[in-house]
Order: C-alpha cells, then sequence, then structure tokens
C-alpha cells in the first residue's frame, strides 16, 4: 500500500501539536496492521473510502466510516490494531497528535464520532474531527489548542476560510486542486500556513476536498521514535523494553502476533524541538 507521509519532515516536525501524517489510497488494498503500541500520543483516523476495524487493549472494537473519527489517547501506553474491513477503495489519513509534556501520562482512552459536527460558509462546508473550527467543537478530548477539520469547496466558489492568527496549518487534498492563497495544492504534498493572518483565500475550479490541519505551535521537547511520542531518549527506551517483554501496553483481543520493535539505533534519540 502506497503511504504519503508528509509529517514528520526534515524541516517541518509539526503543526501545532500534529506531529505525523500518513496519507493512503485511494487504493484497492487490504490494510492489516498488527497489534503494536503507542506511548505520548493521540492517534486520529480519517477515511474517504473503504471500511477500518479497529481494536485496542482497552477492549474497544470499532468500526470506523468515512467521516466518522476514531480517536485513541496513548497516554502511559496503549496497544491497538487495525485491519480494513470493506473490498474496494481504501483513502485516508492516519494523523498523530503529540501530548503536551504534562499529559504524556494520561491514561489512555478511545473516543468514536459516529457523525462529528458540521458547519458552513460561503461556498465551503466542513465537518469537525478534533478542536474547533469556525466557533463548532469536536466532542473528543484534545490537550492543546488545534483543529481537525474536512473542507469541502464547491465547484467555481472562492472563500474565506475563518483562521486563528495564532495557528499554524497545514492543507491536505484529498480530492480536486484547491488554490490556497494563490497557491496551487493537490493530492499528495502538505502546504503549510505560518500562524499570523486571520483567514486564509481559498478557491477550487472543479471543487475540492481537504483536510485543514492547524494548532499553536507545539513548544515542548518531543522524541519521536518507532510508534512513541516522548520528551526523552531514555522513555523511549523504557517503553520499547515493556513492549518486548509483553508489560505495560496490554493485550489487544484477536489472538494475533504482536508487531516486535525495531532495534533501537545506536545514536540517542535528540528532541526534534
Ligand atoms: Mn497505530
Amino acid at each position: 500500500m502506497i503511504v504519503r507521509r508528509t509529517l514528520p519532515h526534515r524541516e517541518r516536525h509539526t503543526i501545532g501539536a500534529w506531529c505525523f501524517a500518513d496519507d493512503f489510497g485511494p487504493e484497492s488494498v487490504v490494510m492489516s496492521v498488527p497489534p503494536h503500541p503507542h506511548i505520548g500520543l493521540q492517534t486520529v483516523s480519517w477515511l474517504y473510502a473503504g471500511r477500518v476495524r479497529h481494536r485496542d487493549s482497552l477492549g474497544n472494537d470499532q468500526l470506523i466510516h468515512p467521516g466518522q473519527v476514531n480517536l485513541m489517547t496513548a497516554g502511559r501506553g496503549v496497544a491497538h490494531s487495525e485491519h480494513s474491513a470493506s473490498e474496494g477503495p481504501l483513502h485516508g489519513l492516519q494523523l498523530w497528535v503529540a501530548l503536551p509534556a504534562d499529559r504524556r501520562t494520561e491514561p489512555a482512552g478511545f473516543e468514536h464520532v459516529a457523525s462529528p459536527p458540521r458547519v458552513q460558509g460561503g461556498g465551503w462546508r466542513a465537518l469537525v474531527l478534533v478542536g474547533e473550527f469556525a466557533g463548532v467543537a469536536s466532542p473528543v478530548t484534545t490537550y492543546s489548542p488545534l483543529v481537525g477539520a474536512e473542507v469541502s469547496l464547491r465547484a467555481g466558489a472562492t472563500a474565506l476560510l475563518p483562521r486563528r492568527p495564532d495557528f499554524e496549518y497545514g492543507v491536505l487534498v484529498a480530492h480536486g486542486q484547491v488554490a490556497v492563497d494563490g497557491r496551487e495544492v493537490t493530492p499528495g504534498p502538505l502546504l503549510y500556513l505560518p500562524p499570523g493572518a486571520g483567514g486564509t483565500r481559498v478557491f477550487s475550479e472543479h471543487g475540492a476536498r481537504f483536510m485543514l490541519l492547524g494548532g499553536a505551535p507545539f513548544r515542548d521537547p518531543l522524541v519521536m521514535w518507532w510508534n512513541f511520542v516522548a520528551g526523552s531518549h531514555e522513555e523511549i527506551v523504557s517503553a520499547r523494553a515493556d513492549w518486548q517483554a509483553g508489560r505495560r501496553f496490554g493485550a489487544v483481543p484477536g489472538g494475533e502476533p504482536v508487531l516486535p520493535a525495531p532495534p533501537m539505533p545506536t545514536t540517542r534519540l535528540r528532541t526534534r524541538i
């Protein structure tokens, strides 16, 4: 399966607390991700097409459809598996949100939103997955000022999307082509918008759908390795050892063999911020 990883990038590690963005499909493939652990982050799953079954070590077993949100808070540790549960094309995003340093050891949790709140303006409408957009808030738990919204633009419409001046943003196009403040964006690359502006002018000749990610710039020390987000090398080493020893993370129902952790690099992991 072809996955486009636009975050972290060499020159851009985070957008707000968003620290990882994988964009997959549309492609007719079988997704099969065996049980694997996470710490220090929240995973956000979002589909444009297909269905995925999520199972985790808290006992949750949740099918996710396009337009629904699965949000898992890893905190000190959780494990999950993800498998496609449909024939035909699979298209979606796997996103991670870094937890602030003082919330990294929160208990793990899982939230499913079957029908995220909607908001619309002239020429556009949006589903608010995470955080707040245009005065409408998603019910999922967040730990930093953040937004994740799927925006649909009407063909031929020029729209002014609201933007918080203290937020930085990223745009990931799912369908079509959109000009964002005059810059053309198509599926694939991530467009970065620095803080400072109060609004963003968007235009699409034939209509478009895109994910808008944003947040207040993330300032805490951040070490990322494999499926772990932490504040130091030592926290990662300890999480890896616990996963390999079958401690801390619990078992994912289904009896599947778990994904072993890769070997640690021989050098110390360094903070990205
Ligand atoms: Mn995962």
